[in-house]
């Protein structure tokens, strides 16, 4: 990608914001906010966002299969469970407006979770207990009147979340499931997304599905708007809102975003909606259910806050919207411009994700100081000082190095495949 051509340009503001991600996110051009809580994904971000995604896609298509469900439904699909009138975020759309001809009163619902969408769907096309266990998910945009939209793109009134339903003939095997398929699978999501070593697993409020806990994947980060209560002995993290005895015992107190959630729906879904297989006895029973969710835009988010330094981001490799920032600098200068052209091309060639700063008017500390906002992970530069040499400096060291093209290229490779 030219820089040149890219849209928009980072621009810096003086403006205040409440978090990293929200400064650096929508100064590096990677968002831009339409409303609180609701942003445009600009090229840089939507790259970014897609990278997580399909990390999140090849761990669930182990364990799932993917749908896509609607995002706006008939209301009478939630009258059905119930939740029409409990769930206080939930955005209603109206039918009717001012320029249709057509009458058309009816309401929708823009879905902020997919239960009551999902479990008729499974319903219509299951009988028998042969037809069980299987889990569908989905990638999609979710829609929550939250009160308090904040911190960037921690939490939007629109955001991305990979949501996954699992349907089993017992709690038995909805559990297993649960512990030893879904939970192994959340916790490899996680390594893979960079944030292995600083998310937990903290136990939750079951809603008002299970009286057991639910579990929630807690990165841990001073922006995060949970606090999480440490029981060091026994090696436990709480969400403070199901500590009973915060005086009783000693706990570490820290902070945590909430990344990823499973709950144990069990049977309040199928109850509500007669979700029934047929046994090996010819008995009619009820289907256990577990959902699944990561907040993909969320992580995104979590991900600046994780690293970052005074400059900017800095991705980690496998999200980072190009792998290589290649900074062209006396580019006035035709035999420099070629240099930097023909290395331009020969990575691209090599399948290497290139943003190449071809601008012939900007400074030098500008074009750095770009680069540092933007996070890419490797930094190349061909100037005149350079001579037949590639200056190379990683966005998370500080020194840079004068190197032949083969060593670059060697130095991407092992990169690549860690
Ligand atoms: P929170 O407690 O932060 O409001 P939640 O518990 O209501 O979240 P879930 O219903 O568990 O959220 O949704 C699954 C995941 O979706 C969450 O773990 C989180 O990562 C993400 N998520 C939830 N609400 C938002 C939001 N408003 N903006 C961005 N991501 C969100
Ligand atoms: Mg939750």
């Amino acid at each position: 990608m030219l820089y040149s051509k890219l849209f928009p340009k980072p621009q810096k503001t003086n403006k205040e914001y409440d978090s990293a991600n929200a400064r650096y996110l929508i100064n590096g051009g990677f968002i831009n906010q339409v409303m609180a809580g609701a942003y445009t994904f600009l090229p840089l971000g939507n790259r970014v966002l897609v990278k997580i995604e399909q990390i999140v896609r090849r761990e669930m298509d182990k364990i799932g299969q993917e749908v896509l469900m609607p995002s706006i439904v008939p209301t009478q699909l939630w009258e059905d469970t119930g939740r029409l009138e409990k769930v206080d975020v939930l955005f209603k759309a109206l039918g009717a407006n001012e320029a249709s001809k057509t009458k058309n009163d009816a309401e929708y619902v823009l879905n902020s979770t997919h239960e009551e969408v999902v479990t008729p769907l499974a319903k219509q096309f299951t009988s028998s207990y042969k037809d069980f266990p299987f889990a569908l998910y989905q990638i999609q945009t979710k829609f929550r009147n939250e009160p308090r939209a904040k911190s960037g793109i921690l939490r939007g009134r629109e955001f991305r979340m990979k949501d996954l339903y699992s349907f089993h003939t017992s709690e038995e095997d909805l559990l297993d499931y649960y512990n030893n398929v879904a939970m192994p699978a959340y916790v490899e999501v996680f390594k893979k997304l960079g944030l292995g070593d600083s998310t937990v697993i903290a136990l939750a409020s079951g809603g008002d599905f299970t009286d057991k806990y639910s579990h929630e994947f807690q990165t841990l980060c001073e922006t995060g708007e949970d606090t999480l209560y440490y029981d060091k002995e026994e090696n436990i993290y709480y969400n403070k809102e199901v500590v009973k005895d915060p005086e009783a015992k000693k706990y570490d107190i820290v902070k945590g975003a909430e990344v990823g959630n499973i709950f144990p729906l069990n049977t309040k879904f199928s109850k509500a909606l007669d979700f029934t297989y047929t046994d090996e006895q010819g008995d009619k029973k009820l289907v256990y259910m577990g959902c699944y969710g990561i907040g993909t835009s969320r992580v995104m988010g979590v991900l600046v806050e994780k690293f970052h330094d005074d400059k900017g981001i800095i991705w980690p490799v496998q999200v980072a919207p190009y792998l290589v920032h290649l900074v062209g600098l006396d580019l006035n200068d035709q035999e420099i411009r070629q240099r930097a052209t023909s290395l331009y091309q020969k990575l691209n060639d090599e399948g290497i994700e290139v943003l190449f700063d071809d601008r012939e008017e900007v400074r030098p500390g500008a074009k750095f100081a770009d680069a540092d906002l933007i996070g890419i992970p490797v930094r190349l530069v061909i100037s005149k000082r350079t001579e037949d040499k590639i200056e190379w400096k990683k966005r998370d060291e500080k020194d840079s190095e004068l190197l032949a093209y083969n060593e670059v290229l060697a130095r991407i490779n092992k990169i690549l495949t860690h």
